[in-house]
């Protein structure tokens, strides 16, 4: 405690309790805290100024109290009750603020006292692209140095665009093989118009045929989806990249050369490509390709074993494709005796998986940035 100065307030006894006399003595005390509160600098000085005010035994409100409250005569303790209140509640203000004041003292000058600008600066993680829209822009890349441009269209589209003009009739057995989510309450229209999810990049080949006359040459990225369950190999939503190139004399050959070129710039110079028969019914005639297996060189075992990435057969599927079913150009108002053309696709999320050794489709749509950072700090 500081010794107790002359003019140190002390609490009074009352004698006279009206209003008029206790607004008197009220005055006194608030002036009292005003004056005692603006003396005070340090901590310490503020553990005094509590103490004398508020210290349970002989802090002054418990003075004011036991002085004015408990001695009041019957009929005055309600005045006297509220003014102490009052009093009580100036003190506590005032050491609140106190409190605030010296915490914003402090926090700012610990930050000045921290600027070191001779320090790095402090590193925020910066975004990343998705590993699959890399690999989507990657490959986009390598037609766009071949002079293809890109194309996009609707990821909600009609009956007639994702099937019916692709050579997929109504009730042929190839549309079982894309089962898609369709958009409820469209009964009413002609089947044709009857929207649904995309199943394939696809219908943006008869779309860009239908704005352009040849000679045409696009890649088509993009969003599609199927009505798969999600499992480590499936999902219901994934991308594919479609191309096309129609023009005069197109031949299967440029097709293999056009493809060979943009795997090996995929996935190196030493992968071998294989083109197997399939079909699609938009393609004919329609092949699947596949490339040397990218983990045992083609060799079917590695580290003295069978190599399960290609289940031993040396040869990994990655794509379909084929020449343009002359069929479709009847839907685009091409002239197949003049025009012939090729057409491929594939799946992002498949070609992401090899390159990276992805084991798990999912992983890429899930969200687990723990996963997903490991693709950002990749360097070309
Ligand atoms: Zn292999």
């Amino acid at each position: 405690m500081s010794p107790k100065k002359k003019s140190e307030y002390a609490v009074p006894k009352l004698k006279d309790f009206s209003v008029a006399s206790l607004d008197k003595e009220v005055a006194k005390l608030r002036a009292a805290i005003d004056e005692e509160s603006k003396a005070v600098g340090t901590e310490d000085e503020w553990q005094i100024f509590r103490d004398r005010w508020m210290a349970r035994k002989h802090g002054i409100l418990t003075q004011v109290n036991d002085l004015w409250l408990k001695a009041a005569p019957k009929d005055a303790k309600r005045d006297v009750g509220q003014r102490v209140n009052e009093v009580k509640k100036q003190v506590e203000q005032t050491l609140a603020d106190a409190l605030e004041n010296k915490q914003r003292l402090a926090s700012s000058s610990k930050s000045s006292e921290r600027i070191d600008i001779t320090l790095p600066g402090i590193r925020r993680p910066v975004g990343a692209e998705h590993p699959i829209i890399k690999t989507m822009n990657e490959m986009v890349g390598v037609f766009r140095n071949l002079g293809y441009s890109v194309e996009e269209g609707p990821e909600i589209e009609t009956d007639y665009y994702n099937f019916e003009a692709l050579n997929f009739p109504p009730n042929h057995p190839a549309r079982d093989t894309q089962d898609t989510l369709f958009i409820a309450n469209q009964e009413s229209k002609p089947l044709r118009d009857r929207l649904l999810l995309r199943t394939h990049t696809s219908p943006v080949q008869i779309r860009t045929m239908e704005k352009m006359k040849p000679p045409v040459r696009v890649v088509c990225p993009g969003k599609v989806h199927r009505n798969d369950a999600p499992d480590a190999t499936h999902s219901p939503l994934f991308h594919q990249i479609e191309g096309l190139a129609v023009d005069t004399n197109i031949t299967f050959c440029y097709l293999k050369g056009t493809l060979d070129h943009a795997v090996k710039e995929m996935f190196g110079s030493s992968v071998k490509t294989r083109f197997y028969p399939s079909f699609f019914p938009f393609t004919e005639p329609s092949a699947d390709v596949q490339i040397s297996c990218i983990f045992c060189g083609g060799r079917g075992y590695r580290d003295g074993g069978a190599c399960r990435n290609c289940k031993a057969s040396g040869w990994i599927e990655l794509l379909g494709c084929g020449m343009v079913d002359p069929n479709v150009y009847g839907f685009v108002d091409y002239d197949p005796k003049k025009v012939s053309g090729f057409a491929f696709g594939m799946g992002v999320e498949r070609i992401a998986i090899l390159k990276y050794g992805v084991d798990d489709i999912q992983l890429f749509f899930n969200g687990d940035v723990r996963f997903l950072e490991q693709f950002a700090y990749e360097r070309f």
